[in-house]
């Protein structure tokens, strides 16, 4: 059993099975989420005995690192890691407007975009699935299929791995946004959990509104979502403004057009106030032109929410190609002029294919 698989309670009532003191149970939690122990040997205020019992029953390391890449300019990092069953998923750590961050680096690329106007942030996309079974054409986890969920446990220690990498700079994750392989609201159950764990106040304590959850589209998990008031933040990927054309690029449109997808925004704003991000990938002469835009506009007007755009991150199965900075700025002016605020966003760690080919730089600040 992965020990990041355990919220609270669980561990409490396997700590009294072993007939434990109570407050064993918080002294592990505090070491797991604060202190970011990943090996029983660093609970130096357990006993020793226990200690052999956490070696014994539970699993401290989900996965090995099988390699990481750091972009050229040194603000992106992405990790490859292997489970246990050899199935691989990735994450990415994207560093905004920190030249500290890596002073050489820095040093050398000045004009980066990257230090720019930007705030200090380090945003991380986790993944929610090995692989995903949604199949959307220009997706290089969609051109891979299903392989399996990740438990919730998986989905928490990547933002634990992550975290202790951060802490011995003295640093600590700002923003994370599932957006990393995987559908999250195909596994529903255990990416929620993941997100509450992350979130436990006695724990890692990071707050929900520093996460945002994006989705291809499905409706009824748009609804539960919306039910329970969560205050993540949440993004859909639309790509297209008719169904003919979403169809094309995301096989899921059949079961869930763009009418369906924009009502269920509708109840989730209703139900919120939040605002809905709606994502866009960039693709020249596909989806790029101001026609295009303001056929979006006039499906989006009224609602709270805005748009993302990035341009397409090429990948093996598609043969569609990114669109010019030029074209993006008009796609973006004809939006704004019909009444929808758009934020263009820039592609980040293009060299080390950090896609998990995807919008993961679209993250709203
Ligand atoms: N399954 C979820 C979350 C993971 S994908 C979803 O689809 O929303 C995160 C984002 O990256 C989505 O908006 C997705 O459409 C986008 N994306 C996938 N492949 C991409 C590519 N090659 N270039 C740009 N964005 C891409
Ligand atoms: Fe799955 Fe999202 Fe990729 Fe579509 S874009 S295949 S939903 S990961």
């Amino acid at each position: 059993m992965l020990i990041y698989d355990l919220d609270f309670s669980a561990l409490t009532s396997l700590l009294a099975d072993w007939n434990e003191p109570a407050y064993r149970a918080k002294q592990i939690w505090q070491g797991l989420y604060q202190r970011l122990y990943d090996s029983p040997d660093q609970f130096t205020n357990i006993p020793k005995s226990l200690r052999g019992k956490l070696v014994e029953h539970l699993v401290f390391s989900p996965f090995i690192v099988k390699v990481f890449q750091d972009s050229s300019d040194g603000f992106t990092r992405k990790t490859l890691f292997e489970l246990p069953d050899k199935k691989l998923i990735e994450a990415v750590l994207m560093r905004y407007g920190d030249p500290a961050d890596n002073p050489q680096i820095a040093a050398s690329a000045p004009n980066s975009e990257n230090l720019r106007g930007a705030k200090n942030r380090r945003t991380l996309c986790i993944s929610t699935q090995a692989g995903c079974a949604m199949g959307c054409v220009f997706c290089a986890t969609g051109q891979m299929g299903f392989k399996r969920h990740l438990s919730s446990g998986e989905i928490v220690a990547q933002v634990l791995y992550y975290a202790r990498m951060l802490k011995e700079e003295n640093r600590s994750v700002s923003n994370v946004v599932l957006m990393g392989m995987g559908e999250p609201f195909h596994n529903y159950d255990n990416t929620m959990s993941a997100i509450d764990r992350l979130n436990d106040p006695n724990g890692f304590n990071f707050g929900a509104r520093r996460f945002t959850l994006s989705t291809v589209g499905l409706v009824p998990q748009i609804k539960r979502f919306a039910d329970e008031k969560r205050q993540v933040n949440l993004a859909i990927s639309l790509h297209a403004a008719d169904d003919d054309e979403r169809v094309k690029m995301l096989p899921v449109n059949k079961r869930y057009n763009i009418n369906e997808v924009i009502e269920a925004c509708k109840y989730y704003i209703e139900k919120t106030h939040r605002r809905v991000t709606f994502e866009w990938a960039l693709i020249n002469g596909v989806n790029d032109s101001p026609e295009v835009a303001r056929k979006l506009a006039a499906r989006l007007k009224g609602l709270l929410c805005h748009v993302n755009a990035i341009p397409l991150n090429p990948t093996m199965g598609y043969n569609g190609q990114a669109t010019s900075r030029e074209r993006a700025g008009k796609f973006k002016e004809a939006l704004e002029q019909a009444g929808v605020p758009c934020t263009i966003r820039m592609r980040r760690g293009i060299d080390i294919a950090a896609g998990c080919g995807q919008l993961a730089g679209s993250v709203i600040s």
